[in-house]
């Protein structure tokens, strides 16, 4: 229901009140904790001359001869060259044919955008002109509400003191040395400067993730006995000898780990971390089928969709003829089908379960659910995993991770978690050959992946996620896409997928990019993790400088599947940093080096989840925040002063707020 005085407010008719609502904001309060995902900064005009590929910038121009226009595989393209007193510079906007009269009509004109060097010279990509000067909030976007009204609101917001409510003691404020709520909010939204934004930004974090962990510790200490399951080493055999291939040691290893917890009544709650491919999903599916064997329900949820019908698929192929029998409840499902599974479910018919997160949806109910695995933990929050866990009576939980995150961090994320390590890939892996291609060597690599396409290979084309916009990114896809039908690879059938398109869209991409029908994938990296697709041996990334090492060590974990020798190509311009991925393979050395430059925060991606109530901040950013605020927690949920006891009541009315909480998404 929409709070009155918010439903009155100036300017709200009933299709934004709608659209407002649709977005999650339904009251003052709740405007006022949406934060800005991002800031431009518009607070200087720049010279042409003076921007680098890769940096955003205000350019204040002028139109150079006469815009062009063309249609290209029905998408729009308009130029232009554009100059000021310093240089020239190109632009490129792609579907907006408005554009054309704009810049035709255009005196000076103020233009906002990424630069990036394409041919061999600067380009603004899709530029938006721009009036507004200085540090500039960017919100996500709500269709239908226009910006302005939104800035006006929140005006009214930061005016009223039910908004601005202090949300942690005093005392605690200050022996923190943290800026006071209501500056801090007037900060977010309206920033005068950098210095007081981050002032304002660390404030939140810290907020935020103390009441997480004050969360986390409590949530652990109501931990109470779990199912002791009953199986005997020869079911461990009987699992090990049906795979067609023998178990690498540190698989075993893992194993026998795992098979040790689930048979004690202390429930489990272990983190396998290995490198992409090797071999994951056959330890969790041994779990799975011991609990099977033992009598008991197994579901394993993935972050995806595909993820979760690859797991389903393979589980078919490699439970079933155990005896296991199997079943996949997804999200995007019929409504009789779901009506099918959501029995199966129940009756204990299927007894593991693959799925997304549909899988914990408040509706399903197991019949005894002993082992949670959930795959690419990263992904998954806190709420998410005790969700899954209270399904059953106190469930073995099992969380498996490419993403090597240091023991002493997980322990402060995950509390206390046993963390086991497969540190061997399996035999025969060729190596992924992994090179730098500068720009002006695009068309000697479409040759050579043409040449493999024909081969009956299959090639992953991943643009990075510009920001947090789904729709800025789906352009930087669109516009690959797009110079792709434009090259000599418009042979090869090209399909597109990016975090804009209807479900149906993607999967319909997706498996044909799977079942070979299309050679050529074009993604953005929302959707592409996990997915299997042997005959895929070629991974290109454009601007590979803006991801983060151990995230281009996964992305290309996604080829060398099968026996072929594979390739990762980082198109990037003269980036040095990235060097150390043509020389190692190794995803916890890179993962170390990853550290050293960046922090831990890039270790999961620079893209910022806005999770933590729309806030753009990533809990993993700084570890020295973390180790603060994890000392304080603790001591805060031994202490029993009046502020111990009002940060553990605003903590769980925070945890109760929250659908979710993630971590990181990446
Ligand atoms: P990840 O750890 O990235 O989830 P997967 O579980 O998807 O890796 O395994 C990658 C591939 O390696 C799969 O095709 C799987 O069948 C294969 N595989 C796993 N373990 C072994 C092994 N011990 N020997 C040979 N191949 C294996
Ligand atoms: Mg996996």
């Amino acid at each position: 229901m929409m709070d009155t005085a918010f439903a009155s407010a100036k300017g709200l008719g009933p299709k934004r009140r709608q659209a407002l609502e649709a977005a999650g904001i339904d009251s003052f309060q709740k405007l006022i904790n949406s934060f800005p995902v991002r800031y431009e900064d518009r607070s200087r005009v720049r010279a042409i001359e003076d921007i680098a590929p890769g940096e955003e910038a205000l350019v204040e121009v002028r139109v150079s001869g006469k815009p062009s226009q063309a249609r290209v595989h029905g998408k729009t393209i308009t130029r232009a060259v554009l100059y000021d007193s310093t240089g020239k510079i190109s632009a490129v906007w792609f579907s907006q044919p408005w554009m054309f009269k704009t810049l035709a009509q255009a005196d000076v004109i103020s233009l906002y955008g990424r630069v990036e060097q394409k041919n061999g010279r600067k380009t603004l990509n899709t530029p938006r002109v721009v009036t507004e000067r200085g540090l500039i909030p960017v919100y996500k976007p709500i269709d239908g509400v226009p910006a302005k009204l939104l800035k006006d609101l929140m005006k009214t917001a930061l005016g009223m003191p039910e908004c601005t409510a202090p949300t942690l003691p005093q005392s605690l404020e200050s022996a923190c040395g943290l800026m006071p709520r209501p500056e801090a909010l007037s900060q977010i939204h309206f920033p005068s400067d950098r210095a007081a934004l981050e002032r304002a930004l660390y404030r939140m974090s810290f907020e935020e993730t103390l009441y997480f962990m004050v969360s986390a510790l409590r949530l652990k200490r109501t931990e109470e006995k779990g199912e002791v399951l009953r199986f005997t080493a020869r079911d461990l055999d009987v699992y090990e000898r049906s795979l067609g291939f023998p178990l690498t040691g540190a698989q075993k290893r893992v194993l026998r780990q795992i098979a040790g917890d689930l048979a004690s009544e202390k429930p489990m709650a272990r983190l396998v971390q290995g490198d992409v491919g090797c071999g994951k999903t056959a330890v969790a599916f041994g779990a799975i089928y011991l609990a099977a064997v033992s009598g008991y329900q197994a579901a394993m949820m993935a972050p995806t969709e595909i993820l979760a019908s690859q797991h389903y698929e393979s589980a078919r192929r490699m439970l079933e003829p155990l005896g296991v029998r199997c079943g996949l409840l997804t999200g995007g499902m019929g409504a009789r089908e779901r009506r099918r599974a959501v029995e199966c479910i129940s009756s204990g018919e299927w007894q593991a379960v693959f799925g997304t997160h549909a899988l914990i949806s408040p509706d399903i109910r197991y019949r005894h659910l002993a082992l949670a695995v959930t795959d690419e933990q990263h992904r998954f929050g806190v709420k998410q995993r005790t969700r899954l866990g209270k399904k059953g009576f106190n469930p073995h939980v099992l969380v498996m991770s490419a993403t090597p995150i240091p023991r002493t961090l997980a322990l402060i994320l995950y509390g206390d978690l046993d963390v086991s390590v497969i540190d061997e890939l399996p035999p025969g892996r060729k190596p992924v050959k992994t090179r730098i291609v500068p720009e002006e060597k695009r068309g000697a690599m479409y040759d050579f992946i043409l040449e493999n396409i024909r081969r009956g290979r299959q090639a992953y084309f991943v643009c990075p996620l510009v920001e947090d916009s789904e729709s800025v990114d789906a352009e930087s896809a669109e516009s690959l896409y797009g110079s792709i039908m434009e090259s000599p690879l418009s042979e090869a059938s090209v399909v597109l997928v990016h975090g804009q398109q209807k479900p149906e869209e993607k999967e319909k991409a997706l498996s044909a990019f799977a079942r070979g029908e299309a050679q050529i994938l074009v993604s953005t990296t929302v959707i592409e993790v996990g997915i299997n697709v042997p005959s895929a041996t070629v991974m290109v990334v454009e601007n590979a400088e803006r991801f983060g090492l151990a995230q281009l060590h996964q992305l290309r974990g996604r080829v060398g599947r099968g026996s072929d020798e594979s390739w990762c190509f980082l198109m990037t311009e003269g980036s040095s940093k990235l060097k150390v991925l043509t020389q190692t393979n190794d995803g916890f050395f890179i993962a170390q080096k990853d550290m050293e430059m960046r922090g831990f925060g890039d270790i999961f991606g620079t893209r910022q989840s806005g999770a933590l109530s729309g806030l753009s901040l990533n809990i993993a950013r700084d570890v020295k925040l973390l180790e603060t605020v994890h000392a304080l927690a603790k001591q805060i949920c031994e202490g029993h002063t009046e502020d111990d006891l009002a940060v553990i009541s605003l903590s769980e009315k925070w945890l109760g707020a929250k659908n979710d909480i993630v971590f990181a998404a990446n």
